[in-house]
């Protein structure tokens, strides 16, 4: 395969580029020191040790103990692990997330649905932000465990974390949070958070796909959900993936480096991206909380434009940016994310996320910013959902904003009857 032309990537939060240190830290253990970590003879056991330094820096990152942190295929595999062990240890039966998590909650609550089992889906507010009261009120006697995504892949909108599990603790109840876009974007304090479970995965933040990891504070109950050999303490059985888990320890090096260069240099890119594309193309509106919110992320609404045409023509001239969670991508529903935060369903098919990184530069910020106007213009031109055709009321936003507020105060007469 040859490499590809020049793109210009703006879809870090569907995946990163693996850094070149990471590729030069893992081509050892891909072609020489290949041992199972497991065995007893020194070419595994020397692989061993280098599985355990990757786990002293991944733990660095998210300041844990390395003996609280367990290596997995992936994000989802991390988010399903947290809520099967709490639905097994407690044996409870309820568990409450929100409906803008990532397809690795939503569809893993849905299986868990159709087996008995409850799970309450949180709503939020039109600028994507979480209502603690009604969390508080959501938490029952039979609830096993809460599940909330720190920071929203489509819209970087941050959920305040720390007091979802204060909350929690105050009544009993496990915790966890998707943490899968924040490396290198946030500090990420487990002690300071106090969740008893966090997951990560490595391909967010220039490692290889293919690893995660699960944050599991000490002295919490587990029952694995990979269940086979001793592996990972007991906590995830299969062959550790000795080249992938060694690439994630120096990306989380790399990660607590880029830390001030995301916040600000990164932050300064995404900024003018989006003032840019807001004060020059006429009927555009950014989708989410200005702040909090991730220093990469920029989600836009195009009106009378459809997503997927813009991304298409962006594609034609190397740009690389999303509809939403790539996982979700040839879905032709609107983004559930947005759905969920009354976004008017024409709007939101429009609504194009761009989630910079590292290595954007001006100048690339500068080739989006010539290509993507004349690309709205045309399909502008060409749209049947252009407001020139009189009768058009798809884009009826302070109707469907009007509902949306309508639905949440009815959710709260409910709650305030059930309490
Ligand atoms: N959670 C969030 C917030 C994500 O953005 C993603 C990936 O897009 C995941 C979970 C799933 O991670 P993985 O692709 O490693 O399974």
């Amino acid at each position: 395969m040859n490499a590809p032309a020049k793109i210009y990537y703006f879809d870090n939060n569907a995946t990163t580029r693996v850094a070149p240190e990471v590729v030069d830290a893992m081509v050892p253990f891909l072609r020489d020191f290949w041992g199972n970590p497991s065995s007893a003879y020194s070419f595994g056991a020397q692989v061993h040790t280098h599985v355990e330094q990757a786990r002293e820096q991944v733990a660095a990152l998210i300041h844990s103990d390395p003996k609280e942190v367990t290596f997995t295929s992936c994000g989802t595999e991390s988010n399903n692990s947290a809520i099967h062990s709490a639905l097994v240890t407690t044996g409870k039966r309820h568990v409450v997330t929100t409906a803008v998590e990532h397809s690795a909650n939503i569809n893993f609550g849905e299986f868990l649905q159709k087996r008995g089992y409850e799970v309450t889906y949180l709503p939020v507010e039109s600028d994507g932000s979480l209502d603690l009261h009604r969390l508080e009120q959501a938490i029952r006697p039979d609830t096993a465990i809460v599940s909330v995504m720190w920071a929203n892949n489509e819209t970087g909108v941050i959920f305040p974390i720390e007091e979802v599990a204060a909350l929690c603790r105050s009544k009993g109840v496990l915790c966890h949070t998707d943490a899968v876009q924040t490396p290198g974007k946030l500090k990420i304090d487990v002690q300071q958070l106090g969740v008893d479970f966090l997951s990560l995965s490595a391909h967010k933040l220039h490692a290889p796909k293919g690893i995660g990891l699960l944050y599991v504070k000490r002295r919490t109950k587990f029952s694995p959900y990979v269940i086979g050999g001793h592996q990972e303490r007991g906590r995830r059985g299969g062959t550790e993936s000795v080249a992938n888990i060694v690439g994630f320890g120096r990306a989380a090096v790399l990660a607590m480096d880029s830390l001030s260069e995301e916040n600000s240099r990164v932050r300064a890119l995404r900024d003018r991206l989006e003032n840019h594309i807001l004060s020059h193309i006429p009927n555009t509106v950014r989708n989410g909380a200005k702040e909090p919110r991730l220093p990469n992320t920029a989600n836009v609404a195009f009106d009378f434009v459809e997503a997927e045409a813009v991304l298409m023509l962006l594609d034609q001239v190397g740009i690389c940016a999303s509809s939403g969670s790539a996982c979700t991508t040839g879905s032709l529903d609107p983004s559930h994310v947005l759905t969920a935060m009354g976004v008017n369903p024409m709007r939101a098919r429009g609504s194009v996320r761009f989630s910079l990184g590292i290595y954007n530069t001006d100048e690339e910020v500068d080739y989006v910013l010539k290509h993507l106007p004349p690309i709205i213009q045309k399909l502008r031109d060409i749209s049947p959902l252009n407001p020139a055709h009189p009768d058009n009321d798809a884009y009826d936003t302070a109707g469907a904003r009007a509902k949306h507020e309508q639905d949440l105060a009815i959710a709260k007469a409910e709650e305030v009857v059930a309490a």
